[in-house]
Formats: structure tokens, sequence, C-alpha cells
């Protein structure tokens, strides 16, 4: 039995932005598509366009009153109000799909996530309930999903963003993100939304938002049954967001002839973190160097040790030289070869600004030891003590091909990111780099091909 599900208020002490007023509902009601009258205009030729066309609040009132199944009052009651203030997709309740192309009818659709910084959900578990997403509507339609990395083409772009760079997620309303339509349909997810994984009323499950934008993507319209993963409003799941799907199946998803299908990638709820990790790099070029995720925070100066370094192919990554504090990393460099001395010392950092708290080491490899596993961390600080907050690389940690473990250089505290991959060995570090670590990235070396 499949019964109406509560849904999802804002906790009003948390949330300022609201709708309380006539003019909030207003605003409201042209957001979300009921202003006929400009519905109406655009139809006509520029030079027939007056100002005849008179905006009624009343009628804008009766018709959204009546999609939500309320008393068609025509005034702001405490109902209207109600259902303007739930948890909502941030496009028009009768948006045109017809923009959005054909990527329900492809077999294979890509995607990319942006590495941003996701308060309290934080990135590791954000793409997992992403995946979980695309997973769900493998169930109910014949797509394949991959994911791709940042610098492949991708069918999908999600991001999480700032209410202010996106005018269809700002207003006073409360709508957790949009999904536009351009040669990559972008999926924008609020950044300041309270993102969880489970369900609870005090926030948004991320999967759930997630399979509802995903939805418009693939050309879905939303429809006005609170069942439907495609209804207009948040909904609390007290089931699974899968059976949630297939429940609404049949009148959902055109693109199916039968309710359910077999499922069509190996993501699954049960993924190991390794599996995960693989999957990131899923599409990388799988030959003899793979780049792994760049992990860490904003866009800075990018450096890559290979280019930059000049670095044969076969020179072996042979250890670290690291600066840290014990709350995060203030500099590092990568030490290839023998210490060469035709290879430069480039640190990532300025080591030179210690202070007598900076602690500092090598951390070297013996025997044809190599580094197979990285872990490494980002978090958010205050670092100059000026309120204004960055996020940057504040731990790291080696394990290498002998069974060792590098002691931990920085805090274990923050966004973590873990990767290896069977047979590779680190090759070299990229990423980002001013006056801290912003973000890494490495490049593995195929060990199997490498020795052929
Ligand atoms: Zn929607
Ligand atoms: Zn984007």
């Amino acid at each position: 039995m499949v019964s109406a599900k509560p849904l999802s208020k804002r906790d009003d002490n948390s949330q300022p932005s609201s709708i309380k007023t006539e003019a909030d509902a207003m605003f409201y009601l042209k957001k979300y598509g009921y202003d006929t009258c400009e519905n109406e205009v655009k139809k006509l030729p520029m030079h027939f366009r007056t100002n005849n066309c008179q905006i009624n609040i009343r009628s804008m009132l009766k018709a959204f009153q009546t999609t939500y199944q309320l008393q068609p009052t025509g005034i702001v009651d405490e109902d209207t109000l109600m259902i303007m203030n739930f948890e909502r997709c941030c496009l028009k309740d009768n948006f045109n799909h017809s923009k959005f192309g054909k990527l329900g009818e492809k077999d294979i659709v890509t995607w990319t996530l942006n590495d941003t910084h996701i308060p309290q959900l934080g990135i590791v578990r954000a793409r997992k309930q992403i995946r979980d997403a695309f997973y769900d509507w493998t169930k109910v339609t014949s797509i394949k999903f991959y994911e791709v990395t940042r610098d492949e083409k991708a069918d999908i772009h999600l991001a999480f963003v700032e209410k202010m760079n996106d005018p269809l997620l700002s207003g006073p309303d409360t709508c957790y993100g949009a999904t536009i339509p351009a040669s990559t349909v972008e999926i924008h997810f609020d950044l300041r939304e309270k993102w969880i994984d489970y369900d609870s009323f005090s926030g948004t499950n991320l999967r759930t938002a997630a399979v509802h934008l995903i939805g418009h993507a693939l050309g879905f319209e939303h429809i006005f049954d609170k069942v439907s993963p495609m209804y207009t409003l948040y909904q609390i799941n007290d089931t699974s967001s899968e059976s949630d799907i297939e429940a609404s199946s049949e009148s959902n998803v055109e693109t199916s002839s039968e309710s359910s299908f077999e499922p069509t990638t190996t993501v699954s709820s049960s993924t190991t973190t390794l599996e995960m990790t693989k999957m990131d790099t899923f599409v990388v070029e799988k030959g003899i160097i793979q780049l792994g995720f760049l992990h860490g925070g904003v866009h800075t100066t990018p450096f890559d040790d290979s280019q930059d370094l000049n670095l044969p192919m076969m020179t072996p990554c042979l250890g670290v030289e690291v600066f840290w504090y014990p709350d995060y990393l203030f500099a590092i460099r990568f030490i290839y070869g023998d210490e060469n001395p035709s290879i430069p010392k480039i640190y990532h950092g300025d080591p030179s600004e210690r202070t007598p708290r900076l602690l500092s080491e090598k951390y070297l490899m013996e025997n044809g030891e190599r580094i197979n596993k990285i872990t490494w961390y980002a978090g958010t600080r205050n670092w100059q003590s000026d309120g204004k907050f960055i996020r940057f690389i504040t731990g790291i940690q080696f394990f290498t091909t002998a069974g060792r473990v590098s002691p931990l250089y920085g805090t274990n505290k923050d966004d973590a990111h873990t990767e290896s991959f069977d047979y590779y060995t680190l090759a070299f570090a990229k990423g980002g780099s001013i006056m801290l670590i912003d973000e890494l990235q490495f490049a593995w070396k195929n060990q199997v091909k490498y020795i052929q």
C-alpha cells in the first residue's frame, strides 16, 4: 500500500527566508508559473505587448490552491502559506521540459559532480547520495549512468552553488535546487541547504532531491501525485526512494514499458570505499598512468610535478618532505628519484615561513618500496584569524607496498579521501597551492604495464 507521506517544512528558526506576506506570495506564484498573464504576453509579437493584461493575484491563488488540493479561496490563507513554505524543487510547477532534449532516450548518460565543500554532509557522503540517486533511475529506465571526472565531457553536470549565483535558487521561498537545460544539463543544489543522508524533518535528504532533479534532466515533468518522485514538494521517505520510483513508475516513466529493469550499474549501498574510489576514475585513461580524484578546496594556482619538474616517465616517487602543524598541512615536496640533483626542489606551500611550532620530516621509501595508498583531508579554517574561512588540505597519510604506514601529518578530523588502485603506485602529485596546499590530486603508475 502506498500512503501519503509527511511533507517536510523548514524550521523557521533556522531559515530566515520564508513566504509570509501577500507580496511574498505574489513572488512565489510568479516564480512557480502561476502568472498566466506573463504566459499570454509572451505568445504575442513584441509590438502587440501592452500592459492591458492585469495580473490578478486572486485568480493566481485559486489556480495554485486547486493544484495543491486546497480550498480555492483566492486569499493568502494559512493552508496556502503552509504549502508555500514547504521545501520544494526550484522549477516552475508547469515548466516546459521540451528544452531538455533527449537525455532520457540515450543508452549511456555520463555525469560529474563538482568537488565543492558541502557543509555538514561533506563531499564523500554527498557523492554517495548522488550515485545512489542515479542508481535509483536504473531501476525504471534502461539507461546506464557513468560518473566521469571533471576534465571529461559529461551529459549532466552537478554542483552545489550559492543561492546568489543562480537566480532560480534565489528568493524568500525555500527551494533546494534546479535542473537547467544546456548542452551539458546543469543540476544545481543550494549549497546552504541542510543536506542529510538519512530521513528526518530537520534536513533535506540529498538522494531524494537528486532523484527528482535527475528526473528533470531525463525529461520528466512535474507530476501532481504525492507518491511520485516528480512531485514538486520535497517529501520525506517513509520507505526507500527506490521503491518510491517503482511505485509510481507506470505513470511517470514514459521511456519504460515495464515497471522495472534489472540494475545496470555496479553501484549499490553495499559498495565499499575502495570500489567507490575506483568509480571516480572509472572512465579515466586506463593506461600506464591513472589520474585520481582532485580533493581539496578552491581552485588556486595549479601545479603539476610531472610538468613543473620535467619528470622523466620512469622516475619513481621515493618519498615526501612534509611540513605541518598539528591542525593542518603547511607545505609538502614529493621526492622523485634518489634526491636526483638534476630535479629541482619545488615545495607546495612555503616552508620558509616557518615558526618554532612547525614540524617537519622526510618520509622515504626503502629498497623498491613504493607509495600505493594515500589518505588526505580537506578542512575549513579561519587561517589568518581575519574572519575569512578558507578550505585547504589539513592532513595527509601515506601507505606503502612494504605494508608501512607513515605518521599522520596534520589532522584526520576533516573531509577524508582515500585512494588506491590495484597494481598502481604513486607516480606524481598535482594540485593547487599558493600559501598553503589548497588541493591535491595524484597520478598513479601501473606497475604491471610498467614492468613489461
Ligand atoms: Zn522539479
Ligand atoms: Zn555547473
